[in-house]
Order: structure tokens, then sequence, then C-alpha cells
């Protein structure tokens, strides 16, 4: 498949329903590689991976979560209380400020309950746009959503998606190109992509098996051709 330089709304609907396709067969097994047994684990969870591997956040949360196992235990906690265990995963000061922060506000504004919405999700202490639609994306009852991190915006612009740099601006393209039941799974694959393929300094287009689809925008010649295997 040729991609259009003068593509429209249509034909980039339907590149994008293939692209997903694609990555699908490519990685059936894809899910949130963070590991949680509860909404305030999932939500700890995922303020944690900000700026942080995900495999870091499975190494220290075991731990966390034995020490401070509901949102009464965090809410009760004194920020520094939490250092000790998250310290290795980066901007452990705030991240700590947040996660007590965030489960005060669940008390005093959900009954201890992580609510399901975005907006609310959102609006609690330290849990910005992306935090929120992971967390509602993974939540029983929770809302279709696109959460945008640096690997969905460096592929949304790559494959000629979006245009846009902010977060928010590239969700909105997204969103118009894919319907809300494909949301999140195109946000895991896209995820997964550009974690094991298309990564930010030698993206492996040699191998990619959305290569067909995609007009590489951005990329030199020497960029596209990318590292001779991909990471596994
Ligand atoms: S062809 Fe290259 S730029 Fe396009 S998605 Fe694949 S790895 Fe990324």
């Amino acid at each position: 498949m040729t991609v259009r330089r003068n593509e429209g709304l249509a034909a980039r609907r339907a590149r994008a329903g293939r692209v997903v396709d694609a990555l699908r067969a490519c990685y059936p097994d894809v899910r949130i590689e963070l590991q949680y047994e509860s909404e305030i684990e999932l939500l700890v969870a995922v303020i944690l991976s900000a700026q942080c591997t995900d495999r870091r956040v499975n190494l220290v949360t075991p731990a966390l979560f034995r020490r401070f196992p509901t949102v009464t235990a965090y809410a009760a906690a004194r920020p520094r209380d939490l250092h000790p265990y998250i310290r290795s995963c980066g901007l452990y000061r705030a991240k700590a400020r947040n996660i007590v922060a965030a489960c005060r506000a669940l008390l005093d504004r959900h009954g201890g309950r992580v609510p399901v919405s975005r907006a609310e999700l959102n609006a609690l202490p330290g849990v910005g746009a992306k935090t929120a639609g992971v967390v509602t994306l993974h939540l029983s009852g929770g809302e279709p959503a696109f959460p945008v991190d640096t690997h969905v915006g460096r592929l949304a612009r790559r494959l000629g998606l979006s245009g846009q740099r902010s977060p928010d601006a590239v969700e909105r393209d997204l969103t118009e190109l894919l319907p809300p039941e494909r949301w999140g799974l195109a946000h895991q694959l896209l995820v997964r992509h550009g974690r094991r393929c298309c990564a930010a300094r030698a993206p492996a287009c040699a191998i990619c098996v959305v290569r067909p689809l995609c007009p590489q925008v951005g990329l030199t010649a020497a960029g596209a051709r990318g590292p001779r295997r991909a990471k596994a």
C-alpha cells in the first residue's frame, strides 16, 4: 500500500485501522505491563511509571503494596514514608507526595474508591491526563480513552496519523481516526511497538510489520534503516 501525500480523512481512517490490525496480529498478547491486583495498586503503579520503565515499577511495587495495602494506609502516611520503597523510580519525592495527596482526596471525595471517570481521576492531585487515561482504560466500568505517552506520540507522528506535538492534540487526532472501542487496544499496541520496534533513535523500519502503511514522517534515510535487529 502506498501512503498518499495528500491523504484525506477517510483514507487515513482506513489506514489507521489497518495499522491496528497489523499490530494486533504481531502482538496478540498485548496488555498493560504494570503488575497490580486492585484499583489502588493500578493507580499507584501508573503514577510511579511516569518517566520510569514498567520493569522498574514492577520491581518496587511488591514491597510497597505489602507495606501500604489500602487507600487508608497511603492517606495516613507521610510522603517520606514511601521514599525507601520508590526511590529507584526517579522523581520519587514528587511521586510520594502525589500518591499520598491522591489517596487523601480519594477518602475525602470518593469514599476511598478509585473513580472510573477520567475527569474525576484527572482532578486528583498529581494525576495528569495521561495517568487518568491509562487508569480509566483498565478499570472495570472505565471510559474509553486514548492516552498519549512518548511512544504513542512518536508513532502517531511517524505514521502520519497526527502532525501535533502536544499529547492532548495528538489524542484528539487519534480519536478521530478510530472508533472508541479500539482506543484502548490501539494505545497498548502503539506503546508495545514503540518499545519493541519503532524506537526513538533507531527505529527498526526494515523489519517493521507496518512499514507498508507508514510514511516514516520525520525520519532520514539513515534513521529509517535503523538497527539490523529490533530489541527483544
Ligand atoms: S516503518 Fe519505521 S517509522 Fe514506521 S512504524 Fe515502523 S519502525 Fe516506526
